[in-house]
């Protein structure tokens, strides 16, 4: 049925660089052979389930949304990979996003932008556009996001799904294309809560491959849903994003949630976070400086693309000809950015600075979090803004993450689920609880007591 539904609006949608309709079909025709022989299987297994391609897997190629990757299939699989695998889940196909997960709109992807099903024109958020619309136009029922500033939850707020960025640690890197190391993590996309946390019991847990993996023993997020319950529960209103340059039909949205779980028995109260001014400034400082030192990889030796410059030349002139060529225009600006923050005599006033912002930040969540076990925002400014709106603003792109960026600095975990349409657009609005470190079956609560 899924395979059907692609093939019905991928056309219009483009959710997918790639699908395996074979290999889907031959891998559901075992799973059902084994539950007729009566095996006891997981409940997700024949679950279709679509995957960003900035996750990498041994049967399917996987580009990062980039031309400098065209074609090339890894030699093996994300631990994510495995796990679905094991599971029983079936990966149907790779997602579109922007390219190496740089961007909020997916289209800096080297394949041509996503469609947000709710309104062709518009954008479905980004990075991970493919994964959210995919789940939103119902090609898929489950798909893995990546979050290194809101990839994650962004999309899910433009397209009415749900998304989730576990605690940093909590899922696996290994196998997903960085992007910034610090700050990347593996996350669930579904349209109901209970759906991520049945994927995210499957994906998170230790990993040796993964040198940041927590050794935490999980508990299960799926019994948070199924016991949600918010009376006496804290939750505090981030007020550096509760107003000014937020959309009114968000904010309206956004209030009435907060009603609800009022009426539920939570207590609403206010929280600040005033180094929250800075978030974005120190991010697109520290996630360019990562990046720049995470793509000098694609050299054209390695991996993908190989372009030789004309009459010959030295190794440096081909990885300068192939850099030349296989990046888009955003992968160059965030590389030359990131080079420079890190280069000698800036790194202290730029690198070192940001770095300073980071911990700032996190000292706001934890005085914040002595306020209250939640706290609370719209997921991002605005709905879905017109495909090309901010094509050639990327300080008007970057504003969008304001309410996403700062869960990224800190390493905490935060969902964004769907809380209906704004007013003025008919377009869908998210609003995003933020937990400690650890506590991402506190989401999962509140989550499932909002659904
Ligand atoms: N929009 C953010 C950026 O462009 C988020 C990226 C992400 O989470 N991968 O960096």
């Amino acid at each position: 049925a899924h395979l059907d539904r692609i093939a019905a609006v991928d056309g219009e949608v483009h959710a997918f660089l790639h699908t395996a309709p074979e290999a889907s079909l031959a891998t559901a025709a075992a799973i059902d052979a084994r539950r007729a022989a009566g095996e006891e299987l997981h409940p997700l297994a024949g679950v279709p389930i679509a995957i960003k391609d900035v996750i990498v897997t041994n049967d399917m190629p996987t580009t990062s949304g980039s031309k400098i990757l065209e074609g090339w299939v890894p030699p093996y699989d994300a631990t994510v990979m495995v796990k679905l695998r094991a599971a029983g889940l079936i990966p149907i196909g790779k997602t579109n996003m922007d390219e190496f997960a740089m961007g909020s709109s997916t289209e800096h992807s080297a394949y041509g932008p996503t469609h947000n099903p709710w309104d062709l024109e518009r954008i479905p958020g980004g990075s991970g556009g493919g994964s959210a619309a995919a789940v939103a136009s119902f090609e898929a029922p489950l798909a893995l996001g990546s979050d290194t500033g809101g990839s994650i939850r962004q999309p899910a707020h433009v397209t009415g799904t749900v998304g989730v960025k576990p605690t940093y640690g909590g899922v696996s890197r290994y196998g997903a294309i960085a992007l910034a190391s610090s700050l990347d993590q593996i996350g669930p996309v579904s349209r109901t809560v209970l759906d991520s946390a049945m994927l995210h019991d499957v994906i998170a847990g230790h990993d040796p491959f993964d040198s940041t993996s927590l050794t935490d023993a999980w508990p299960s997020m799926a019994e948070a849903v199924r016991r949600a319950d918010v009376k006496g529960l804290k939750i505090g209103v981030i007020q550096q994003l509760d107003g000014e340059g937020f959309q009114t039909g968000v904010l309206e949205r956004f209030r009435e949630a907060l009603d609800v779980l009022a009426a539920a028995g939570a207590e609403i109260v206010d929280v600040s976070l005033p180094s929250l001014e800075y978030a974005i400034a120190a991010y697109y400082l520290i996630m360019p400086a990562e990046a720049s030192s995470n793509l000098a990889k694609f050299d054209s030796v390695r991996f993908g693309l190989r372009v030789n410059p004309p009459g010959g030349g030295t190794v440096e002139d081909v990885m300068s000809a192939t850099r030349e060529a296989g990046f888009g225009a955003e992968a160059k600006r965030r590389i030359i950015l990131g080079t420079y923050a890190l280069s000698a005599g800036y790194y202290d006033a730029y690198y070192g600075s940001a770095q300073k912002v980071r911990t700032l930040v996190q000292r706001d969540f934890a005085a914040a979090f002595e306020q209250a076990d939640v706290l609370v925002s719209p997921t991002a400014p605005t709905t879905a803004f017109k495909l090309g709106q901010n094509t050639g603003d990327p300080m008007a792109m970057y504003l969008n993450d304001i309410a996403t960026i700062p869960a990224n600095l800190a390493g905490i975990p935060g969902i964004s689920l769907p809380v209906g349409l704004a007013r003025e657009d008919g377009l869908p609005v998210g609003i995003q609880f933020l937990a400690p470190a650890r506590e991402d079956a506190r989401l999962y609560n509140v989550g499932g007591a909002l659904e």
